[in-house]
């Protein structure tokens, strides 16, 4: 690979050459390219994003009190420190990336509107070749690359899910996808219905419940929810005696972290305790009367699903006060006036929000070919949930569903750093993630065991998803606790990586 972190010229004309080559500038793709300037000073890269700007995630949500769900200690990079409350908005998420982008002078890497359709890779060259389109001018471009980190996220931002219901057309009212919220949707003074049980639906109804007629949030089965207040009291108390933020950053991230792995362990070895614990808090807020049984107790054990957040109980006050209310039940069919339910009765609605998630999105919607053959995803086996067998030269970054995302975004960029510091020090130019003979004939597992976690757009979409094994090497484990240890002593010579 070249060392010059400026792009350069191929024999084909327009097509520009970087050794690294990243998809999207969402929390990951800016995290990767500032690792790369700091661990890989030579290396030259560019980041391609579909959208406007930055913040994937962030930049596409826009629906009322949209929010992150974990606190931004982790969530921020562990490398700049979050300085506010830790249940952020999107626009201070995205306040707080556009720091991380001017701090580290990454704009000029960033191309924002280049949406990438097809990569394909070439032994002989040792090369991927990236067919994009500009969607300002509509010119297609191409670039290579030696290497393809891929942040491009795991839902198709586009577009959200909405399943099919029977009469949707007769519907009078609005239907909308919290994803593709319209600026001037008007819902004041309007009876709203938010079918979902999520986080999404969670931040939206209390967001928009008092200036609503009423606001309900009509789901299927219940969530498990904590709640507490929007702030941690040792950072208070640090702040207070004027230690550094950096300082403070890292012991409040340390707490964070302590606190979750005991959480984790508790909700599978005590499912039961934690269960009530977590029923009791929102009994505390709703009142002796209320029936948390029906709305607030699922079927499922904690932590099966992502347990989203309601910072200073603002969900359940919402409730308490008559504006907003929970309705579980199961929708019949929409009916002109808004949805018909199973037990025969009906809730009117002049809007109805489906909060009802995502398309999973696998490699951003984007044809891979090695060598000419189209790769096909889910015959992969992957190595950790970021490299794959038979897929060359390639990493991409899937967070965690437990713990922040972003803790495995830092976790990723360091071992891709290493590795193609590694791959430059040995002359290399094709790493490949390759099983061992004696793993060869190991059953094929899903993505990820169902028993351990099973939201929607996971289970929907496992079957375009790669394979695992049954051990840490060749899973997403899921597991931050093990991973920040195992990550940095992966040996990059015990013949999983093959180079060429
Ligand atoms: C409403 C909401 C709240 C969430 N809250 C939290 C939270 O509190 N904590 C947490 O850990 N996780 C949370 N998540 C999960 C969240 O998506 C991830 O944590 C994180 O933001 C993902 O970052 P990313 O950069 O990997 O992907 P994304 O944010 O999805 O960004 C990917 C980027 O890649 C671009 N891209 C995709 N395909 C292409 C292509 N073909 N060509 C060019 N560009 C492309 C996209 O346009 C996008 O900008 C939340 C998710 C949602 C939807």
């Amino acid at each position: 690979m070249s060392e010059t972190a400026t792009p350069s010229r191929t024999a084909s004309q327009g097509t520009e050459h970087f050794d690294v080559l990243i998809v999207g500038a969402g929390i990951s793709g800016v995290g990767a390219a500032y690792h790369l300037t700091r661990q890989c000073p030579g290396k030259s890269f560019v980041v391609l994003e579909t959208q406007d700007s930055f913040g994937g995630t962030w930049w596409t949500h826009r629906y009322p009190g949209i929010r992150s769900d974990s606190d931004l200690h982790t969530f921020g990079y562990r490398f700049k420190p979050w300085t506010s409350a830790p249940i952020a908005t999107a626009a201070e998420i995205l306040s707080y990336m556009g720091e991380v982008i001017q701090e580290n002078d990454l704009g000029p890497h960033i191309r924002y509107r280049h949406k990438i359709s097809s990569a394909s890779w070439s032994s002989q060259e040792n090369l991927w070749t990236i067919e994009a389109t500009r969607t300002d001018t509509g010119d297609a471009v191409r670039f290579t690359a030696n290497f393809l980190w891929m942040c491009q996220g795991y839902y198709r931002h586009s577009v959200g899910y909405t399943p099919e219901w029977d009469g949707m057309a007769t519907f009078k009212g609005q239907i909308i996808h919290p994803q593709t919220w319209p600026e001037d949707l008007d819902y004041k003074g309007k009876n709203v219905v938010v079918i979902g049980s999520g986080a999404t639906a969670a931040t939206l109804l209390p967001a928009i419940a008092q200036d609503c007629a009423h606001a309900t949030m009509l789901q299927r089965s219940p969530t498990y929810f904590r709640t507490g207040r929007n702030a941690i009291a040792l950072a208070e108390e640090l702040r207070a005696l004027h230690i550094q933020e950096q300082w403070i950053h890292e012991i409040v991230r340390k707490k964070i972290l302590y606190e979750q792995d005991v959480f984790t362990r508790r909700s599978f070895a005590e499912p039961e305790v934690v269960k009530q614990e977590l029923l009791s808090a929102v009994r505390a807020q709703l009142g002796p009367d209320y029936d948390v049984e029906t709305h607030f107790t699922p079927s499922y054990r904690p932590w099966r699903q992502r347990i989203a957040f309601v910072p200073d109980a603002d969900l359940f006050k919402g409730i308490a006060s008559g504006k907003a209310s929970v309705v579980t039940d199961e929708i019949e069919r929409f009916v002109e006036s808004g949805i018909l339910l199973k037990s025969g009765k009906t809730l009117d609605a002049d809007i109805i929000i489906t909060a009802t998630g995502f398309h999973l999105n696998v490699l951003g919607d984007i044809a891979f070919t090695i060598d000419g053959e189209p790769l096909v995803f889910s015959d992969t086996v992957t190595y950790r949930g970021m490299m794959f067998t038979g897929v060359p030269n390639m990493a991409w970054v899937f967070g965690y569903f437990r713990a922040s995302w972003t803790l495995r975004a830092d976790l990723v960029g360091d071992f891709v750093c290493r590795l193609l510091n590694h791959m430059q020090a040995q002359g290399v130019r094709r790493v490949v993630p390759t099983l061992k003979p004696e793993e060869q004939d190991m059953p094929l597992l899903p993505w990820i065991d169902p028993e351990n976690f099973n939201p929607g757009y996971i289970m929907r979409g496992m079957h375009l998803l790669p394979k695992r094994l049954d051990k840490p090497e060749w899973q997403h484990t899921q597991d931050y606790w093990a991973e920040k240890d195992e990550f940095p002593a992966i040996d990059l010579t015990d013949g999983t990586f093959v180079y060429g």
